[in-house]
């Protein structure tokens, strides 16, 4: 497959975990690169094509956070929430299924909520 170089910036310490990881997994770091760009494209298009999605967010916190307003705001879509602590951490998941745009609005809402970062995976291939 023809490549195509192009030039990104990323922070230092990014930059450094991706060369630990290139070594840990004897890979190059384009192929890495492209490896990690690939998965998230994937991931992505379940946010880009509308369709009826069922997607599991894995949300973790480094403080006790709630998220029951957030939720209150996507009562049309389905949603099991599941609320759990280890040591300090507060971790919740939740398992989403109706229309993927709203889907991917609740994971936007999700990702900015404070100490906390978000994980998507969906839990369907096709689209
Ligand atoms: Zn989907
Ligand atoms: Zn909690």
């Amino acid at each position: 497959m023809a490549k195509r170089r192009f030039g990104v910036s990323i922070s230092r310490d990014l930059a450094d975990r991706l060369d630990e990881l290139t070594k840990i997994l004897d890979m190059d770091r384009s192929s890495l690169v492209e490896a990690a760009l690939r998965s998230m494209i994937v991931e992505h298009a379940h946010y880009l094509v509308s369709h009826e999605c069922s997607a599991l967010i894995v949300l973790i916190c480094s403080e006790e956070t709630s998220i029951s307003e957030v939720l209150m705001e996507f009562k049309d879509i389905n949603i099991t929430h599941l609320h759990d602590h280890k040591e300090a951490r507060c971790n919740q998941i939740i398992i989403a299924a109706g229309q993927s745009t709203r889907i991917a609005k609740l994971y936007a809402k999700l990702n900015k909520v404070r100490k906390c970062r978000a994980k998507y995976v969906a839990l369907h291939e096709e689209i």
